[in-house]
């Protein structure tokens, strides 16, 4: 009796697995819902009745492996790691260059999803491959015993060439809503990220076109040789409206059962996001708390931001050694040659990577603590309407040009 109830407690937990399986995707209107399943005729004869599985279920086919290419040889590579950083993409131009008071702001500092789609095309075309900011130093003892950062010699295929890539405020702040990009990301009942937000008609859409991670986690699937390992992109947090798109921030002014809840519910949310970015190719940086100007703030001010940043997304984004300045000015007002009380405050924190932005992939280790600092260099509205040579190696600025942007803002090519 016991080895006929296993079977068929097995079937039962097999069909409950398949009807969670088939719950369509987060609202999402395009996934097909099972019909009803009818109830099976009653048998009037006297043979055995047999299993019919229901209408809408098709076994899957079994799997074939196909017998991919080999994993290409990786060579020794100790020559320049380029790095460039982005901000969310405008996925919808008419509405972030509407003449608003921000558009000369979306225009400076975003770029638009068509040009997110031509620079990365273009990226791969000239042989650039992503690799991780975490791979490129890493600490050690020296001969006195002293903790130092040191450059590691990356392997890659041969002739390409290495390339971070970070994305600044992956937030989704408030004042963003209703100009052209989407509110948060989300992960699909897929198991996949996926985007929310509006299309210029009000219509709520779930997509992966207009998000800067669901377009290159695409990109990536398409051309897996365009990243080492998976490797996608850095994301750099700020905390002030939560992450994401989810609003996980704590509040000094509002402490109603209500604003509490709502953070709790939050917090549940953005944690399986976090996690399936983890697992894709994803890592976080430190982009300060409230994106404070690291330049002209109090060192007190300086550390408590850095303490509410590791409580507030640091622990829903796990251990960083990552600090991405915000406008990037420097702690202390300059790190490349002094290390002054604010870098030491991040030093004790754990953070080892701090960069900035310039115009060449400049780094230097500091020899007298263990750690990097490094530039990155803008992909966004300025440098593409006037910087067409610096970025030459990358793509052409005329090629990539989103014609919807503002006219009246020129280019000087
Ligand atoms: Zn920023």
């Amino acid at each position: 009796m016991k080895k006929l109830m296993i079977p068929a407690l097995a079937s039962a937990v097999t069909a409950c697995l398949l009807i969670i399986l088939f719950i369509p995707a987060c609202g999402d209107s395009r996934s097909a819902e099972p019909p009803d399943a009818s109830p099976a005729p009653v048998s009037m004869s006297p043979t055995p009745p047999v299993y019919v599985p229901p209408v809408w279920y098709t076994p899957p086919p079994p799997p074939v492996t196909p017998p991919g290419p080999p994993p290409p040889e990786l060579f020794p590579y100790d020559g320049v790691v380029e790095h460039l950083f982005f901000h969310e993409v405008i996925a919808f131009p008419e509405l972030a260059f509407n003449g608003g008071p921000d558009q000369r702001g979306y225009d400076d500092y975003m770029v638009t999803v068509s040009e997110f789609n031509l620079i990365l095309e273009s990226l791969y075309r000239n042989d650039f491959i992503l690799v991780n900011m975490n791979d490129v130093w890493s600490e050690f003892t020296n001969e006195n015993g002293e903790r130092r950062m040191r450059r590691n010699t990356l392997m890659l295929p041969e002739g390409k060439k290495p390339l971070i890539l970070s994305f600044d405020d992956i937030n989704f702040y408030e004042y963003m809503r209703g100009f052209g990009f989407m509110d948060r990301l989300i992960l699909g009942s897929d198991g996949e990220i996926w985007a929310i937000g509006f299309d210029p008609d009000g219509n709520e859409i779930i997509t992966q076109d207009y998000t800067v991670v669901t377009i290159l986690d695409k990109f990536v699937e398409a051309n897996p040789d365009f990243s080492l390992g998976g490797v996608k992109g850095c994301i750099a947090l700020t905390g002030y409206e939560g992450i994401l798109g989810y609003r996980t921030q704590s509040s000094r002014t509002n402490d109603t059962q209500e604003f509490r809840l709502n953070r709790m519910q939050e917090v549940a949310r953005v944690r399986p996001v976090v996690q399936r970015l983890k697992e894709t190719g994803w890592y976080f940086a430190s982009h300060s708390f409230g994106h404070i100007n690291l330049d002209t703030s109090s060192l007190q001010r300086v550390q408590d931001d850095a303490l509410r940043w590791m409580d507030e997304v640091g622990s829903l984004v796990g251990e960083t050694q990552l600090f991405i300045y915000p406008f990037g000015s420097r702690l202390d007002g300059g790190d490349v040659w002094d290390t002054g009380p604010a870098f030491l405050f991040y030093h004790d924190l754990g953070f080892r990577i701090f960069a900035s932005v310039g115009f060449e992939p400049f780094t230097r280790l500091k020899p007298d603590i263990a750690a990097v600092v490094c530039d990155r260099m803008n992909v966004d509205g300025i440098t593409l309407r006037r910087q067409r040579d610096r970025f030459s190696r990358f793509y052409d600025v005329a090629e990539v040009f989103d014609p919807m942007r503002p006219v009246e803002y020129g280019t000087n090519w």
